[in-house]
């Protein structure tokens, strides 16, 4: 399947894609946020906790961002440079969705279409750990197998 560099893009933020407790599958909540689908934890990719942070302390700078959150400060002005944080409500700034051309105030994907993005990687994620389960099912089958060829 083909996708595009931009949708790549986006994991450089970090995103959680399964849980610390259960290893559930995260599944997208919006605006940086996610929610385990097995046991409901919350996490934040990196977008989130820097968007979390700024909303409780307006006009901090980059480095004190960087320090509450862990999240580097190139990473930081990427996101300022690619309208994934808002920095002023009036500012009149015609952006694009990459995949339906829509026109959006912030981002590089319209919500919806971020939303899908979002489901193809949880279905990924969902078939890899089915596949893992699979796999661990098949390797017991073959090691019985290879003994059964050696020693008779
Ligand atoms: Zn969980
Ligand atoms: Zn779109």
């Amino acid at each position: 399947m083909h996708e595009g560099r931009d949708l790549l893009r986006m994991d450089e933020y970090n995103r959680p894609k399964t849980c610390e407790k259960c290893d559930g599958v995260m599944v997208f909540m919006g605006v940086g946020e996610y929610q385990c689908e097995d046991c409901g934890a919350i996490a934040y990719d990196d977008y989130g906790k820097v968007r979390l942070y700024i909303e409780g302390h307006r006009g901090a700078t980059a480095s004190q961002i960087e320090a509450a959150t862990g999240v580097k400060q190139r990473a930081i002005r990427n996101m300022l440079k690619e309208g994934r944080l808002e920095v002023t409500a009036d500012s009149k700034v015609f952006l694009h969705c990459v995949i339906c051309k829509k026109e959006i105030r912030s981002g590089s994907m319209c919500p919806e279409c971020e939303k899908n993005y979002h489901h193809r990687i949880e279905d990924e994620q969902r078939k890899m750990k089915n596949s893992m389960m699979q796999g661990f099912g098949a390797g017991r089958e073959e090691k019985r197998g290879e003994k059964r060829f050696k020693f008779e």
